[in-house]
């Protein structure tokens, strides 16, 4: 039984319906947002600025096979600095100081 009133429209009508103000909203955890940049992980149910962060949070084993989902909260670059810092809405943004330059080649 689905408490949600954007689930349940789903579930009947097969779209979010006008009370998802945009357009993207999770059945996991039921958050819906606004921002089409913004990705949500519909595993975890973390919520990420962009897809690049929400990548940082995806470890990958047997060459894909399996993928881990880490904290954001503990994951530490080389120099022990935080790659995710969240905002007050509880969005993962990707740590805005010094950057290492390997980071721009990533995708
Ligand atoms: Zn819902
Ligand atoms: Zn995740
Ligand atoms: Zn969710």
């Amino acid at each position: 039984m689905s408490t949600c009133r954007l689930c349940a429209h789903a579930a009947a009508k097969g779209w979010w319906g006008p009370g998802a103000r945009c357009g993207a909203h999770c059945g996991g955890c039921h958050r819906s947002w606004t921002a089409k940049a913004e990705c949500h992980c519909t595993t975890c149910h973390r919520h990420f600025a962009n897809y690049s962060a929400a990548d940082l949070h995806l470890r990958t084993h047997g060459g894909g096979e399996q993928v881990e989902h880490l904290d954001p909260a503990k994951l530490r670059d080389r120099n022990g600095r935080a790659k995710l810092t969240a905002d007050e809405r509880g969005v993962w943004h990707q740590f805005k100081g010094e950057r290492p330059a390997h980071w721009r080649g990533a995708a």
